[in-house]
């Protein structure tokens, strides 16, 4: 069996998803997603110069092999723009497997360990009227578990995850009018003193049941994250999101000698050389990789295993910043990891999104269901393909009131 072509398609309703279809001899294809936000074209063309030419005649059983090939082949290695593009053969190769098994994926990892898998949506509101009304919603459409995000009075701007309050968009924070992007101003003695009063007022209107988490979106320093997770303590938080920048791991330590809060970490990691400390020094309590820049499966499914040794449990990164794809791979790791968390869920069912990516993959009561068709469960219309093509597009950047860069 030989890799006979391999296709890149870049574009998408409202996002620059990075499609990547791989054939073969006996007509069997496989499909892998590449999306890596505001940064799209890099993946696509790592992809089209470096990996693609080596795929071809390549026999695609082998994944494990290819990914060793394309990972340890190359000097300098790792690195978002890499890992989505390995994440995406990786991806494909696996469909592939389970197409030629006649098998969901789920059954390849082991078989299912539960119905549906748990997801979190994202309620957001300029002031916290509005994030009532937003957390309202999900909970009526039977959401159990959502991400609240809040407007910060007198912050000069919305704040991350802040829904605008003309537009009321608060999850495609792309601004697609260019790459030069929008600039927002941060205040954190502002935050830390309003978010875990508006914390305490959604659990207090919502009760006990509602699972709440709450992203802080790397903005604080560790004896900030330290002293606002004792502040929500009485919240009873799912997590708290990123508290500081992801690169200083031993920042969590401070935050872990003053509060029992759960942690929330990873979505901008990409292998795990950048999440084996934080979890065997028991540091977190959810491990936020995404399939997609995190090597694909194949590598994604070694985090998590290591993960279980720890009694870490998943919280994978979410559509839309990757495509449908994406999300069926996570939703047959989902289905299967003994120490699955909750997998963050945008909308993605809109009619435009399921044209494009047909499927029998759902969300029902809060709950994702995979499909049980073969491999992926998902495929790729190319005909409605030809709608979309790349916009450029940027997130905006963080400034301090004094002009200081900070984290986004
Ligand atoms: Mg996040």
């Amino acid at each position: 069996m030989k890799i006979t072509d391999a296709r890149i398609f870049v574009g998408g309703p409202g996002k620059n998803y990075v499609t990547l279809k791989i054939v073969t001899d006996q007509g069997i294809y496989g499909l892998g997603d590449a999306t890596l936000n505001n940064r799209e074209t890099l993946p696509a063309a790592y992809l089209r110069d470096y990996l693609v030419p080596n795929l071809i005649g390549m026999d695609p059983r082998r994944s494990e092999d290819i990914w060793q090939f394309f990972y340890r082949g190359a000097y300098f290695r790792g690195g978002p723009i890499a890992m989505a593009a390995i994440g995406a053969v990786d991806m494909a190769l696996w469909d592939i497997k389970g197409k030629l098994a006649g098998l969901p994926l789920y059954d390849l990892f082991g078989g299912k360990s539960r119905d549906g898998a748990l997801v979190y949506a994202h309620a957001t509101g300029a002031d916290l009227q509005a994030l009532m009304d937003s957390v309202a919603r999900y909970v009526a459409q039977g959401y159990k578990a959502v991400r609240v995000q809040c407007g910060i009075p007198g912050m000069p701007t919305a704040g991350y995850g802040v829904a605008d309050k003309e537009t009321g968009d608060g999850d495609f924070i792309t601004d697609f009018s260019g790459i030069r992007p929008k600039v927002e101003i941060w205040d954190t003695d502002r935050y830390m003193r309003y978010m875990p009063d508006a914390l305490m007022a959604v659990r207090e209107r919502f009760g006990p049941e509602l699972k709440i988490l709450h992203d802080v979106h790397h903005r604080l320093t560790p004896r900030e994250a330290a002293s606002f997770a004792k502040s929500v303590e009485p919240v009873g938080l799912y997590w708290l999101e990123d508290p500081t920048p992801a690169e200083d791991q031993g920042a969590l330590r401070l935050l872990r000698q003053h509060s029992t809060v759960p942690v929330a970490i990873g979505e901008v990691f990409n292998s795990i050389w950048q999440c084996n400390r934080l979890i065997e020094e028991e540091l977190i309590d959810f491990i936020r990789v995404a399939v997609t820049y995190a090597g694909g499966i194949t590598h994604a499914k070694r985090i998590v295993d290591l993960a279980g040794l720890h009694n870490v449990r998943t919280g994978f990164h979410g559509a839309p910043s990757h495509s449908p794809v994406s999300m069926a791979a996570q939703a047959h790791l989902n289905a299967w990891a003994p120490n699955f968390g909750i997998q963050e869920y945008l909308v993605l069912g809109t009619p435009a999104c399921d044209a494009l990516f047909p499927s029998a993959h759902r969300m029902e009561g809060g709950l994702f269901h995979v499909s049980d068709a073969p491999g992926l469960g998902i495929d790729f219309d190319e005909r409605e393909a030809e709608r979309y093509s790349y916009s450029p597009g940027s997130h905006p950047v963080v400034r301090l009131e004094d002009g200081t860069m900070w984290n986004y």
